[in-house]
């Protein structure tokens, strides 16, 4: 069923009762051309680009529990392309390209919206760092604006401009970056996928892998075994996890990052804000509530919930930046498993093992690259590959000494 003014006004008419599921609930085949484990967001636009793009349709994606239930459905939803190295900035420019068009393409409204996202700078030589991030945004193609303190105040008159700690300068502006609604990516692009023909399987967690003398010919699942050409490990903050089960070590670790949301409000933030003195960054959603997150715990986990001193930290940062986000009531906090590279930036890459490949590493940055990740994928999967924008996220540029270390930390995960 294609989505239209006219079939919402027939249905209307007909009582709603001819809307379809959005995406089958089919039992897996016992082979396929490709199985991507991990029904994400980047599980799931993978399986849409392989089928819209490549006209690879035999696919699975088999996913542990229910779509939607992992980060892509836990994030902050912000979206940008403000990177500096080349490794980076032209993939996450692609992925707003594909943001451009994403509703269009998958006929599902996702509620892109090109709010603006805005980081702050608070001295003089955070400045001059943030004019050479714009410089290298511009020669990608992206667009970056440097506005002054008295700028800022035009957007954003209620932030506390006389904090004599955190002066606000000044900041970044990139008009085209924003939000879009999290967990509608996920249902979008799956239905998209399913509608085109992939099996999208949930409660069907990947028990292990079919190795045989250096070839992954499929997984095991509680189906028994289901057999792929080619296999895509989709899991996000569960990557090491997962792989382990295949033998391969990963240069990630798993580490909590908790999200916050406000009671609703009437509108004072137009766009996002990042604060440039502390990790904070927020934006208003649609019904009001202020969205804001911070840093990691700053521990290993697997538990999709945080601690509070985080709350407290991350709390003390809004503060500092817009106090009276001090009267508002939290209504929810929850937390998801991020997967931390260890110079901050991901991976789309073959493994060592033939028919094996991997996608993960996206820290707390994935949700923003969910088309690009998915289409670069594809096109790995469908070529071996990689495309040109995601060239730099090989598996073993640690040994090769080519870090993407976008925030200069070294291999530090808790800092990236
Ligand atoms: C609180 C928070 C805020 C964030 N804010 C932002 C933001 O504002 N902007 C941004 O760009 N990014 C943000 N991120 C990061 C972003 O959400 C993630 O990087 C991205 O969603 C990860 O990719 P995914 O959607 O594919 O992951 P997921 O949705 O986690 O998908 C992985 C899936 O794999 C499944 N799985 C795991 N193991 C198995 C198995 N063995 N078999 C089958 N399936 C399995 C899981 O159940 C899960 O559904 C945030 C993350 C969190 C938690």
């Amino acid at each position: 069923m294609k989505y239209s003014l006219l079939s919402i006004i027939k249905e209307g008419f007909k009582g709603n009762k001819g809307w379809k599921p959005v995406w089958r609930n089919p039992e897996p085949k016992k082979s396929y051309d490709i199985i991507i484990i991990g029904g994400g967001g980047h599980g799931l636009a993978t399986a849409h680009y392989l089928a819209s793009v490549h006209g690879i349709k035999n696919v699975a994606v088999l996913e542990k529990s229910w779509i939607g239930c992992g980060n892509v459905g836990r994030n902050t939803t912000i979206i940008r392309s403000n990177y500096l190295l080349k490794g980076n900035q032209p993939f996450y420019e692609k992925s707003i390209q594909l943001w451009e068009n994403l509703e269009q393409d998958i006929n599902f409204n996702a509620m892109v919206s090109q709010r603006g996202v805005l980081n702050l700078f608070h001295s003089d030589s955070q400045r001059d760092e943030f004019v050479r991030r714009g410089n290298s945004m511009l020669i990608s193609g992206a667009d970056a604006e440097l506005l002054d303190s008295e700028e800022v105040r035009k957007f954003y008159p209620k932030l506390d401009f006389k904090n004599a700690r955190f002066p606000i300068k000044g900041g970044l502006l990139q008009k085209r970056g924003g939000t879009v609604r999290h967990d509608a990516v996920a249902w979008g692009y799956a239905r998209s996928a399913d509608q085109r023909g992939v099996d999208i399987v949930q409660q069907c967690e990947v028990i292990d892998f079919d190795i045989k003398k250096n070839i992954c010919t499929g997984v095991k699942t509680r189906f028994g075994t289901i057999n792929a050409k080619k296999t895509l490990v989709c899991v996000a903050g569960s990557s090491s996890r997962v792989m382990a089960k295949a033998g391969i070590s990963l240069p990630i670790e798993s580490h909590v990052l908790q999200a916050f949301v406000t009671e609703g409000l009437k509108p004072i933030i137009s766009g996002v804000i990042t604060f440039g003195a502390g990790h904070f960054y927020i934006s208003q959603s649609n019904k009001g509530g202020l969205v804001f997150g911070g840093d990691i715990d700053g521990y290993n986990s697997y538990a999709q919930r945080g601690s509070l001193p985080i709350i407290e930290n991350v709390c003390e940062s809004g503060m500092a930046l817009l106090p009276m986000i001090g009267k508002a009531r939290l209504l929810r906090v929850w937390g998801g498993v991020m997967d931390m590279s260890m110079d901050g930036s991901p991976f789309i890459d073959k493994t060592k093992i033939d028919g094996l490949y991997f996608n993960g590493g996206w820290c707390y940055g994935g949700f923003k690259a969910t088309p690009a990740s998915g289409y670069c994928s594809a096109y790995l999967l469908a070529n071996d590959r990689p495309h040109t924008v995601a060239a730099a996220y090989s598996l073993d540029r640690f040994r090769q000494g080519f870090m993407i270390d976008e925030k200069g930390m070294g291999a530090q995960p808790n800092l990236h």
